[in-house]
């Protein structure tokens, strides 16, 4: 039995286990904490090695997106750089704490020293 038999005899047994009413719950972080969600069985194996990629699956998001959510505390940090020259660290309006949906929504944003000091058309509110 080569590899590829060999993933997909366990991409059948999954759907097998769900066929007969067994469920895949995962804990996914969150930003209040931790929540639980049910798993797809075809999403079993690649959250084995690739458990953010399937977070950003079910979140409906790209990796970059969920990874950066996670790095910024999943608060939306000010996209302003500072005087000198680093990341404005500050949340953005309506940004703390967010779920990884609301954080692609406003990612981009300013926060309220920055808002309008950069001049750009392209700020939404
Ligand atoms: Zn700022």
């Amino acid at each position: 039995m080569n590899k590829m038999d060999g993933e997909m005899d366990k991409s059948q047994f999954l759907c097998d286990l769900d066929d007969a009413g067994i469920s895949f719950i995962i804990s996914t972080p969150s930003q209040n904490g931790v929540d639980t969600c049910v798993l797809p069985p075809s999403k079993v194996l690649k959250f084995m090695t690739q458990p953010e990629a399937v977070y950003a699956d079910l979140h409906g998001i790209t990796l970059r997106d969920y990874l950066q959510w996670e790095a910024e505390g999943m608060s939306v940090q000010c996209s302003a750089r500072t005087k000198a020259g680093k990341r404005c660290k500050n949340v953005v309006a309506g940004g703390a704490s967010v779920n990884p949906k609301i954080w692609v929504d406003l990612h981009g944003q300013y926060c309220e020293v920055h808002n309008g000091m950069e001049g750009k058309a392209d700020i939404q509110r």
